[in-house]
């Protein structure tokens, strides 16, 4: 009998999938008999109560006294960044030292950002190896990588188990060379990542310090540390970056304008944008190796995003170059300061193709800033992501109300109250450092803004506080190739003032669209 009423709500000429197949009668009718009959469920006035208890200042201060319990965490695990890096050189396979969980979690989780491939293995450890360590596993699994799949470079990171045992990776990896797994002069830089230090931009950096230390320092003990020789040159590292297809090229772009000569450590543009034409690239574009022992003789390196070169840039500035940090410039004014010091720098000015750029940003900001002028956001991000989205909306005349980065500390809070304290914009401004999206969800309730912009998993808090949500971040898992174009420069200012000025829109056409109601603002002008 159920089975024909199921059938019967399906017709071939207009399937329906799960988004209506569930409304049709008989399913709703199967699922109150399913609650009622086995669920137990709770009162449905007394959900209604706690619901709206959650929204409260009472529930609030309680959220905010969490000391264990975290929940709806926005950042992601060590080994994660460490592949972001990896995969940023030449014919590089990410090797994953650990269990093999964590590297399908990882694939998945970058291959749904993107909407690419992602390349990486893992050495596959089990309960054998965790009471007798994984040197088999290492020794084994650089082998059958080796054979496999061809890289030029295995780049080793570990998950959190090889880490609690304390595998040695300098150890293992020698041992693995001896046994003749993987020719004793082929590369294989490694970093331990372990995933309960901070976050994935931590894992990001001990992989580039590991790799840069590797070709620089005589790869792990085999031959001479390379002698710097300076050279005219500027270092370019990204950092943990979602929109890293775009923004590379982008930053190309305007350094080759500049004509500045210039190296991208770790240039994922490619690897994560391969066409379809009938060929699959496992690897594709990246810095190459030749080109890493190259980097240590530049004069300068620039980081564009500070909070994922912490160790990197210090461990650089040892070796005797001039380094510098941004976080993620987005806007006019970020982009003067990185233009700046990349003229300063390299001695090349600043060429009227990109004055133009900026004055083309600067009047569609002016075009539009009605729209945006005093509208209140929450926003939250990855360190340097949560202080460039800041920095323009305060540019915009926007107001960032909550800044929230469950991966910042207190270097991170303090740049973000100073940024905040830098703008009459930012005088209702507040910084949440270390805290998670569930704490969000209570200060959207109680201090409500306009808008909220964050990753994928901000549509949650859409749902349940009615925040209209503006997606720019990592991850973004329910809106396709935003990845490919710019955030930073000019340019891709103009694309993060777009999608904030389209959400805008959006808002004001549905809350105006109902005839002889609210249509009398339902203007074809905006
Ligand atoms: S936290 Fe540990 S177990 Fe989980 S994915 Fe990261 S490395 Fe793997």
């Amino acid at each position: 009998m159920e089975k024909t009423d199921v059938s019967k709500s399906q017709n071939a000429e207009n399937v329906l999938d799960h988004f209506n197949l569930f409304r049709q009668p008989q399913y709703l009718e199967m699922f109150e008999r399913k609650k009622c009959e086995f669920e137990n469920p709770a009162p449905a006035n007394e959900v209604e109560k706690i619901r709206e208890w959650t929204k409260s200042w009472d529930y609030r201060e309680k959220n905010f006294a969490r000391e264990a319990i975290s929940i709806n965490p926005s950042k992601a695990c060590q080994p994660l960044g460490a592949i972001f890096a990896a995969v940023g050189f030449e014919g590089t396979l990410p090797f994953v030292h650990g269990s093999q969980g964590c590297v399908a979690y990882f694939r998945s989780h970058f291959s749904r950002h993107f909407k690419e491939p992602s390349s990486c293995v893992s050495s596959s450890m089990t309960e054998d190896a965790a009471v007798f360590g994984g040197l088999n596993n290492m020794i084994d699994g650089l082998a059958n990588s080796f054979s496999l799949y061809k890289p030029k470079m295995i780049a080793v990171s570990t998950t959190c188990m090889a880490e609690v045992i304390g595998d040695d990776l300098n150890a293992f990896i020698k041992n693995a060379r001896d046994k003749g797994s993987i020719p004793q002069d082929f590369d294989v830089p490694f970093a331990h990542t372990p995933s309960f230090v901070g976050s994935h931009v931590t894992g990001y950096d001990n992989m580039m310090k590991g790799i840069l230390s590797y070709f620089w320092d005589g790869k792990a003990g085999t031959i001479p540390p390379v002698e710097r020789k300076p050279v005219e040159r500027i270092n370019i590292i990204g950092g943990f970056d979602p929109y890293t297809v775009g923004n590379m090229r982008e930053l190309k772009r305007i350094l080759n304008l500049m004509g500045v000569n210039y190296l991208v450590v770790s240039d994922n543009s490619d690897v994560w944008d391969t066409p379809t034409d009938g060929t699959f690239r496992m690897y594709d574009g990246g810095t190459k190796l030749s080109d890493i022992t190259e980097a240590l003789h530049s004069k300068a390196t620039i980081s564009i995003q500070g909070f994922c070169t912490e160790k990197t840039l210090p461990y650089i500035a040892e070796k005797g170059q001039q380094t510098i940090a941004f976080h993620c410039p987005i806007g006019v004014r970020a982009t003067d300061e990185l233009l700046m010091e990349i003229s300063k720098l390299s001695g090349k000015p600043i060429p009227e193709e990109l004055e133009k750029e900026r004055g083309r940003l600067v009047d569609a900001i002016a075009d539009s800033t009605a729209h945006i002028h005093g509208k209140r956001f929450a926003l939250f991000g990855d360190p340097d992501m949560a202080l460039g989205l800041t920095g323009f909306l305060l540019e915009l005349g926007a107001e960032p109300v909550h800044v929230l980065c469950t991966n910042g500390g207190k270097e991170w809070e303090e740049k973000a109250k100073a940024l905040l304290a830098s703008s009459p914009f930012g005088k209702n401004g507040n910084v949440y450092a270390g805290k998670d999206l569930w704490h969000m969800r209570s200060l959207l309730f109680t201090e409500p803004v306009d808008f909220l912009i964050g990753n994928t998993y901000a549509k949650y808090l859409e749902r349940d506080t009615g925040t209209p949500l503006i997606r720019i971040g990592f991850p973004l898992f329910d809106r396709h190739h935003h990845h490919r174009y710019p955030i930073w420069g000019y340019q891709g200012g103009l694309n993060v003032l777009v999608w904030i000025l389209d959400k805008i829109f959006d808002e004001m056409d549905k809350n105006t669209i109902v005839p002889a109601k609210s249509d009398y603002s339902y203007d074809i002008i905006r």
